[in-house]
C-alpha cells in the first residue's frame, strides 16, 4: 500500500513536471488591446501564470470590427461572452459586429475572472543579459521576469523596436470612417463600392446603422480624410440622400485615421524567449476589415507555441506560420496602396 501510494505520487510529480515543461509556466503580455487580451487567455488556459501590460487605464477607441468565425469560435471557447456584440451574417456566414472597446472591455473582464494579472504601465526595454522586462508605472519602474514574453503593442510595438527587428513599409494611407443610422435597414450586412475618381469608398449596411469605410487612393496625396470631405465623397460617389443623413444625423466620424500596410522582418526573438503577435507583427488596411482579424489568427499560432514549448523547433515552426498568415494580410490589402 505504501509503495502504490509512493509510486502514484512520484507519478503526479512526473506529469506536474511534464505539464510544467509543456508550456511557459510565467507568459508576460505587452498591450492589452485584442491581440494582447486573446493571447493572455490562451496562455492562461494553457496553465501559465500571466501577467498583461497595458498603458491605457480605459477603453474609448471606437473602431468598428466585423469579425469572422474564427474570432468567434475563440470567444466561445473561452467562454468570454462580448457584450454589445451584434450576430449577423454575411453571404451565408457568420459575422460579430463590435466597437473595440467594447471588445476590449469584454475581453479584459473574462481575462480577470481567471486570475489574469493587469499592470497599468508601459514597456520601456529588455534587461541584458536576463529574461525581464523594465515597465514603467505610476510608481516607478518594475523590473518584471518572464519565460516567454508577448509583444501585442499594436503597429508602433516599442517590443519590436528594442529587438531590432525591422519593419517594412509597404505603403502608407489616410483613411476614414462615418456611421449614421440606417436608411434601408438590412438583416444581413450588405457592401457596395461606387467609384470615385479620389478615395476607395465602400458602403456597409447592418440592421441598426450604416457605416462608411474611405481610403485614399494610391497616388492622390490627400491630406486629410475628415468629416466634411468624408461627407463630400460619399455624395459624389452618387449617396446623395446618406451624405445628407451624414451631415444632419451622423453618429460617429473618425477622421484622419493613418493607415500603413507594414510587415516585420520575423516575428519572435528565440534567444529572449519572445514573440510578436497582431498589429505589432503586421498592419493592414482597415478598409477590408482584415486587421482584427488577422490577429486573432496570431493569436491561434501562438497558443500552438504555448503547447509545443521547448521543443527546439518551436520558434521556426511559428514564424513559418505567421509567414504565411502574414503574406495573406498583405496579399489581400496590397491593391489598395
Ligand atoms: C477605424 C478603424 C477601423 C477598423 N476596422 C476593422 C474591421 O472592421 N475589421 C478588422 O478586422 N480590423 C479593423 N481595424 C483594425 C484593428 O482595429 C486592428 O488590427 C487591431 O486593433 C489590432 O489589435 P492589436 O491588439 O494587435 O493592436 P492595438 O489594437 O493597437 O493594441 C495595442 C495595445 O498595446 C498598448 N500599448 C502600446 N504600446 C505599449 C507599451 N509600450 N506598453 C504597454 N502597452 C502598450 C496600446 O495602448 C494598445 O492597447 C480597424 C482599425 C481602425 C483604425
Amino acid at each position: 500500500m505504501k509503495n502504490t501510494s509512493h509510486l502514484t505520487l512520484s507519478l503526479f510529480f512526473l506529469l506536474g513536471t511534464l505539464n510544467l515543461m509543456a508550456s511557459p509556466s510565467s507568459v508576460l503580455i505587452i498591450g492589452g488591446g485584442p491581440t494582447g487580451l486573446g493571447a493572455a487567455i490562451e496562455a492562461r488556459k494553457a496553465g501559465a501564470d500571466v501577467t498583461l501590460v497595458e498603458k491605457r487605464a480605459t477603453y474609448t477607441r471606437q473602431n468598428a470590427l466585423f469579425l469572422h468565425p474564427l474570432a468567434l469560435g475563440l470567444f466561445e471557447k473561452w467562454n468570454a461572452p462580448i457584450f454589445l456584440m451584434k450576430d449577423l451574417e454575411f453571404k451565408g456566414a457568420s459575422r460579430g459586429f463590435v466597437l473595440i472597446k467594447d471588445l476590449e472591455a469584454s475581453l479584459a473582464r473574462q481575462a480577470n475572472e481567471i486570475g489574469i494579472q493587469r499592470i497599468e504601465g508601459e514597456f520601456i526595454d529588455f534587461v541584458e543579459g536576463s529574461h525581464k522586462a523594465i515597465i514603467q508605472t505610476t510608481d516607478g519602474n518594475k523590473l518584471l521576469p518572464y519565460d516567454l514574453l508577448v509583444g501585442a503593442d499594436g503597429a508602433h510595438s516599442q517590443v519590436r523596436k528594442k529587438l531590432g527587428i525591422d519593419f517594412h513599409s509597404l505603403g502608407e494611407s489616410l483613411g476614414g470612417l462615418s456611421v449614421i443610422p440606417a436608411i434601408n435597414p438590412e438583416k444581413e450586412i450588405t457592401v457596395e463600392i461606387k467609384p470615385h475618381p479620389e478615395v476607395f469608398v465602400k458602403k456597409v449596411t447592418i440592421p441598426s446603422s450604416t457605416l462608411f469605410f474611405i481610403q485614399n487612393q494610391p497616388g492622390r496625396s490627400l491630406k486629410t480624410i475628415n468629416q466634411s470631405e468624408m461627407i463630400q465623397f460619399v455624395s459624389e460617389a452618387g449617396w446623395q440622400e446618406e451624405a445628407m443623413k451624414m451631415e444632419k444625423e451622423g453618429l460617429f466620424h473618425i477622421e484622419n485615421v493613418p493607415v500603413h500596410l507594414q510587415r516585420a522582418a520575423t516575428f519572435s526573438d528565440s534567444a529572449k524567449s519572445v514573440i510578436l503577435l497582431g498589429d505589432a507583427a503586421s498592419s493592414a488596411s482597415f478598409y477590408q476589415g482584415t486587421g482584427a482579424n488577422f490577429c486573432f489568427k496570431t493569436i491561434q499560432l501562438a497558443a500552438e507555441l504555448f503547447r509545443s514549448l521547448p521543443q527546439e523547433d518551436a520558434y521556426d515552426r511559428f514564424n513559418h506560420d505567421m509567414e504565411i498568415e502574414v503574406t495573406e494580410l498583405i496579399n489581400i490589402s496590397l491593391p489598395l496602396f
